[in-house]
């Protein structure tokens, strides 16, 4: 999911050529903003810690770009192309690390295993949000 960060500095096209360039395939996406209620079940697991409550508040700001990938090992390379949550962290190459200076702007989410992926696409998408199709490309394209 593109953060309101990510929207507004126009890097939604950048972020999606980055994933199709991988090899990985959209299967969902919708720009929203997300109530409160959305934004505090998303990020439950922050629930109570100090940046809880500025984290839920800016991502309600505005529009949020949220997206389904689909592919091979998708949410543990998706997480290595995002890069780390700390800016010092986040390598020059992945997305954090080439746009963000700063945790709280960090541009993009991405599911930390599978689980939750699946937790956070029934969150965000209805089941006839999601598109079955094949790329007609090699099989190696997801
Ligand atoms: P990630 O997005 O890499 O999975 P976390 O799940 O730990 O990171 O945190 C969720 C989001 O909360 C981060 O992307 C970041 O925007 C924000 N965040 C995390 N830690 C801090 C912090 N110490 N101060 C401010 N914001 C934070
Ligand atoms: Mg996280």
């Amino acid at each position: 999911m593109i953060k309101p960060d990510g929207v507004h500095r126009q890097l939604i096209g950048e972020i999606i050529s980055r994933f199709e360039r991988r090899g990985y395939k959209l299967v969902a996406a919708k720009m929203m903003t997300p109530s409160v209620q959305l934004a505090k079940q998303h990020y439950a697991e922050h629930d109570g810690k100090p940046f809880f409550e500025p984290l839920v508040n800016f991502l309600t700001s505005g529009p949020v770009f949220a997206m389904v990938w689909e592919g091979k090992d998708i949410v543990a390379t998706g997480r290595k192309m995002i890069g780390k949550t700390k800016p010092l962290d986040s390598e020059p190459g992945t997305i954090r690390g080439d746009f963000g200076l700063d945790v709280g702007r960090n541009i993009i989410h991405g599911s930390d295993s599978v689980d939750s992926a699946n937790r956070e696409i029934k969150l965000w998408f209805q089941a006839e949000e999601l598109n079955s199709w094949k790329p007609v490309t090699q099989a190696w394209i997801y």
